[in-house]
């Protein structure tokens, strides 16, 4: 993709109008970065929750957990929003965008124009099919929102030993379990595939974060498909009226006080249909995230063509560094116009917190990468493995071994041969 070069490609005029659409993580990083690099224009951020900016990562853990209160995970506050001068427009759902003229029309029949604009919608969780007809009530939950950790916390804290199914062993399902568990619920994780993330990470470490949830008194039980999930008939399923039945293919019920789905993610592009952009499993973007001229898109939305080691590729992470530092990267490439931003080519990290160890992994590793283990072991669960395909380091993952991680950013980001990473890591 190239720029267009038309009078759109410019830069941004300092006080003119952006509008952030998606009051999060990467919307959030791109109001900061617009104020620091002066642009005196208005700003106006459009977000559907009703709240001001906050994590997610602890929704899954410390406010699930109950250690911190909702308010810890907060990023912007009141204050620090009119300090920049936000126009904030929340509780209010973004639902087309006119490209050509750069208006955002909103759920109210409001019209917002902007000489920039930055998508920043996020994803959606994928509900499970079959169950419109289920709510958080019932005790069925998906968990991307402040709102969604609250009520799952009042559901699993309700019931002494409350019997929680999670359906889906990925990163949000294991972190939901490891922390379900810790809270003295009674947790059963169903996953389809017979490894967990082995997709991500391949069968050997998928294996080994499977097994922590077996090491600390959650079953997990793979291979198993879900046939579907439905409200418990009070006799013959063992299951007090109110509670849920997860239904599995060949005829197996298991009851449920709560049942969590955590089946991956969808972008939030249905906003964006008909509008002319390439909607392509996510917003697709060049390489300085330039969905159209005047247009960026950032964060878990964002699919761009990330230039790396030589090579480029289309991809959509679904991690909070990479949303953080595309929202800059994304408002500096508004500012500087198409034609004269720069390349966002971030070595992708995400870490991920279950039953007390940190697990981490640096760049973008597939499920069928060579790996290997070249510091620790698997059995004494403290290890750093590397990823490698075609003589070149993809990625490295740590669990225990945080320095000895971050000691491999150089080289990926040099693009290092296989050969060099294995003699760095002392193989
Ligand atoms: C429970 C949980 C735990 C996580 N833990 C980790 C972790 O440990 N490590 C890690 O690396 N990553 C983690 N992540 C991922 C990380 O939080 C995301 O990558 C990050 O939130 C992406 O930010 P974003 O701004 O792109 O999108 P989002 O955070 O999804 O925000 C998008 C916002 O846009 C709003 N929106 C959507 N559609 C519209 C519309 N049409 N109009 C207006 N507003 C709209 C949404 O309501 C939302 O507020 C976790 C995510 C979750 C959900």
């Amino acid at each position: 993709m190239t720029a267009t070069g038309g009078p759109a490609a410019a830069a941004l005029p300092t006080d003119g109008t952006v509008v952030v659409v998606g009051a999060s993580l990467a919307g959030w990083r791109a109001v900061e970065t617009l104020r620091k690099e002066g642009f005196e224009g208005t700003i106006s951020l459009v977000g559907e929750e009703r709240h001001l900016p906050y994590d997610r990562p602890p929704l899954s853990k410390q406010v699930l957990a109950g250690t911190w209160p909702p308010e810890k995970a907060v990023l912007a506050d009141k204050r620090r929003s009119s300090e920049l001068r936000v126009h904030e427009v929340l509780g209010r759902r973004a639902v087309r965008l006119d490209v050509g003229g750069r208006r955002v029309e909103l759920d109210d029949g409001a019209v917002i124009d902007g000489d920039g604009i930055v998508v920043a919608t996020g994803a959606a969780p994928r509900q499970f099919p079959g169950t419109e007809g289920l709510t958080q009530r019932d005790g069925l939950f998906t968990l991307r929102t402040l709102d969604d950790s609250i009520a799952l916390r009042a559901a699993v804290t309700a019931l002494d030993s409350a019997r929680v199914v999670v359906i889906g062993a990925g990163f949000i399902g294991a972190e939901v379990a490891s922390t379900c568990g810790g809270l003295g619920c009674r947790v059963t994780v169903l996953e389809a595939l017979d490894v967990p993330l082995r997709n991500v990470i391949g069968p050997v470490l998928g294996a080994h974060c499977g097994s922590l949830h077996g090491a600390n008194g959650v079953e997990l039980r793979t291979g198993v498909a879900v046939q579907g999930i439905h409200r418990a008939m009070a006799d013959g399923e063992r299951v007090a009226a109110g509670g849920l039945v997860v239904e599995l293919v060949g005829g197996e019920a298991i009851p449920a006080d709560v049942v969590v789905v955590g089946i991956g993610v969808v972008p939030a592009t249905g906003w964006l249909a008909g509008s002319g952009l390439t909607l392509e499993n996510g917003v697709v973007c060049d390489d300085r995230l330039f969905a159209a001229d005047g247009i960026v898109s950032a964060g878990d939305i964002a699919r761009w063509n990330w230039r790396h080691d030589g090579a480029e590729e289309l991809i959509r992470i679904e991690h909070w560094q990479v949303a953080a530092e595309a929202g800059v990267a994304a408002a500096r490439s508004l500012m500087a116009g198409r034609a004269d931003a720069s390349s966002f080519a971030p070595i992708p990290y995400f870490w991920s917190d279950q039953y007390g160890v940190r697990l981490q992994v640096l760049g973008n590793p597939a499920g069928d990468d060579e790996v290997l283990v070249t510091d620790g072991s698997l059995r004494e669960g403290k290890f750093v493995a590397l990823f490698g395909r075609a003589g070149r380091l993809r990625a490295v993952m740590a669990i225990g071994r945080p320095r000895q991680l971050m000691g491999f950013r150089a080289l990926l980001e040099a693009g290092s041969s296989w050969d060099d990473a294995l003699a760095h890591g002392g193989t």
